[in-house]
């Protein structure tokens, strides 16, 4: 277990120095922000979305270790997935990270945002987790105001 940990935690490390999908987006069809006032996490979400796929996504904002992560993470895993899908894999992860830390959870279902999991024993930082796709799910909404944390 202590290899998987040191594993997960050069991926959550190897995405906060070097984000994917970082920056605004000029095709954007919806967009939102984000922020998380007990760490001082600040987001923008874009979507661009043909018909029903996420055609692209990007962020930009920034944020605690934790928080770019799973933004880098979130885009990564979401691009070129349906809104059905996208809602879907927002469910697993939301109930994943919210969850008690004694329950089991199908960190094979993740895929790559099982790394992630691991916040769940720190419940400061499921805000700093979740922020990304609140914010997302607001851009996807059309909300297009500030989702906050609080
Ligand atoms: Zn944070």
């Amino acid at each position: 277990m202590s290899d998987l940990r040191e594993l997960y935690q050069e991926v959550i490390l190897d995405h906060t120095k070097r984000p994917r999908n970082f920056g605004p987006l000029e095709e954007a069809t919806g967009r939102a922000n984000g922020a998380n006032p007990l760490c001082g996490d600040v987001i923008a979400v874009y979507l661009e979305v043909v018909g029903d796929t996420v055609k692209n996504i990007r962020f930009a904002g920034a944020g605690c270790a934790i928080s770019t992560a799973s933004a880098s993470l979130m885009t990564e895993t979401l691009k070129g997935k349906t809104i059905e899908e996208a809602q879907v894999i927002f469910d697993c992860f939301h109930d994943t990270v919210t969850s008690s830390p004694d329950t089991e959870v199908d960190l094979a279902g993740l895929g790559k945002l099982a790394v992630l999991a691991g916040v769940r024993e720190f419940p400061m930082r499921v805000k700093c987790a979740s922020l990304a796709w609140h914010t997302m799910r607001a851009a996807l909404d059309g909300e297009n105001d500030t989702v906050t944390t609080e």
